[in-house]
């Protein structure tokens, strides 16, 4: 395995950090309170190429390898998670669906425009009675004429007022159970089709996030993802992908933590010496830094197995469960490093530590994927394909 980046990884990742640095980490504190950040965002993304990371060139895309999407998720969520949640759902959940499973002209009306940043895409799985256990939804598609039917409600889908496009989850055969669920891509602009965000968070606050609402959604017949029935399978590789930009981002989480500590222990003074020279808060950076590093070699790995075209559910899962774990705990541990300042919006570790609980919850509880770990250990569940893999890199054009 070869650890070296490329110069040009080297080169977006100063692009990506300079972004972060300039137009991102100085406005937080507004946008915070705002309760969204500025919509011009997306148009810089766009420009700096970051809404179409790792999609082939020839659909819109800067066609470069898995492991540069996770260079720019981690230098994202350095600056907030919200930006890297944004790239996740968009990138990770949509787009990278969309390049496994659409058609040709569904690539081209929908993947396209997406990864060139004209539109945003988002991602319709969880619903109010259905999370971990996916199966249990109610959102039902009936076939009638030309068009699938749809009705039912998606709840914690995050860009929920902001995306174009989404892909959707319905039941078109519940007999049938998980081989009962379709995938529908849908557009905003449809009859019947509402959102609303949820107010209150608990962090992520400059995100969007809420409510999906389906009322008699009539939805073209040639906007069904793959084959009926099919939903499960591309909802879990979907899934695959999006817990890699997950874990990267926690990568970056845990790299904010760890400057704001060092930073904080180089000032603050008690018992007449720097508090980094205590070696109780040094045993908490030297945690932060084993947990950044180990993160980090879990991460790269699952890109480099991406990049081959190899299956890496099993490895994704670890990466994600373990990156977001140790960025939940260094973020806990950076808000004690700081004291009561930390318990405050005058430093930005709180907002760290807000933002670092969603993660352990969304794409994959601790528990399940805990439970995913155990269950391949134990053979209990086989590592097989259940979906078709992501093109290798460098994308055959
Ligand atoms: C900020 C945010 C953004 C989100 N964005 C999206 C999005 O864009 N699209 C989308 O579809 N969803 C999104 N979600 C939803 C997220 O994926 C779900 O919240 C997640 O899957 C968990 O589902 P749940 O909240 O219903 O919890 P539940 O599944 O009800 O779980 C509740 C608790 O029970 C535990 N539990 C459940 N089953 C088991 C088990 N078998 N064994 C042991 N413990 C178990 C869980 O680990 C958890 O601790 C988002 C959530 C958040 C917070």
């Amino acid at each position: 395995m070869n650890f070296d980046f490329s110069e040009e990884q080297v080169l977006l990742r100063k692009t990506v950090r300079q972004f972060v640095d300039h137009e991102i980490i100085p406005h937080m504190a507004k946008w915070e309170l705002d309760g969204a950040f500025d919509p011009a965002i997306w148009k810089r993304l766009a420009d700096l190429g970051l809404m179409g990371v790792c999609i082939p060139e020839k659909y819109g895309g800067s066609g470069m390898d898995y492991n540069s999407l996770a260079i720019v998720c981690e230098e994202l969520e350095r600056g907030d998670t919200a930006f890297r949640t944004a790239v996740s759902v968009h990138t990770g959940l949509n787009s990278m669906t969309l390049m496994q499973w659409a058609t040709e002209e569904q690539k081209v009306k929908y993947l396209l425009p997406q990864a060139i940043g004209e539109k945003i895409g988002a991602f319709g799985l969880t619903e109010p009675g259905a999370g971990s256990d996916v199966a249990s939804m109610s959102t039902v598609a009936v076939l009638d004429g030309d068009d699938y039917i749809l009705n039912g409600q998606k709840t914690w889908i995050s860009l929920c007022d902001v995306a174009d496009h989404f892909i959707v989850f319905a039941y078109t055969d519940k007999s049938k159970k998980h081989h009962g669920i379709s995938a529908f891509i849908v557009e905003r602009t449809l009859d019947g089709f509402s959102s609303k965000a949820i107010k209150g968070k608990y962090g992520i606050k400059s995100g969007n996030t809420g409510e999906l609402f389906f009322d008699n959604m009539r939805v073209p017949k040639e906007n069904l993802l793959g084959k009926e029935g099919e939903g499960f399978k591309i909802a879990m590789s979907a899934l695959d992908n999006g817990r890699f930009t997950v874990a990267a981002g926690a990568v970056g989480l845990s790299i904010a933590c760890l400057e704001a500590s060092v930073k904080y222990s180089k000032e603050r003074q008690t018992f007449g010496k720097e508090i980094g020279r205590h070696q109780l808060v040094q045993q908490m950076i030297a945690k932060m830094e084993a947990g950044l590093q180990m993160s980090r070699l879990l991460v790269y790995r699952v890109g480099e197995l991406k990049n081959k075209g190899v299956r890496n559910t099993r490895e994704t899962s670890l990466a994600k469960w373990q990156a977001c774990d140790f960025a939940n705990k260094a973020a806990d541990d950076a808000v004690q490093i700081h004291g009561a300042y930390g318990y405050s919006d005058e430093y930005p570790v709180a907002r760290y530590l807000r933002n670092s609980k969603a993660p352990v919850i969304y794409e994959g509880t601790r528990e399940i994927h805990t439970i995913m770990q155990a269950e391949y250990v134990l053979g209990y569940r086989e590592d097989k394909t259940l979906s078709n893999m992501l093109p290798k890199w460098p994308f055959d054009e």
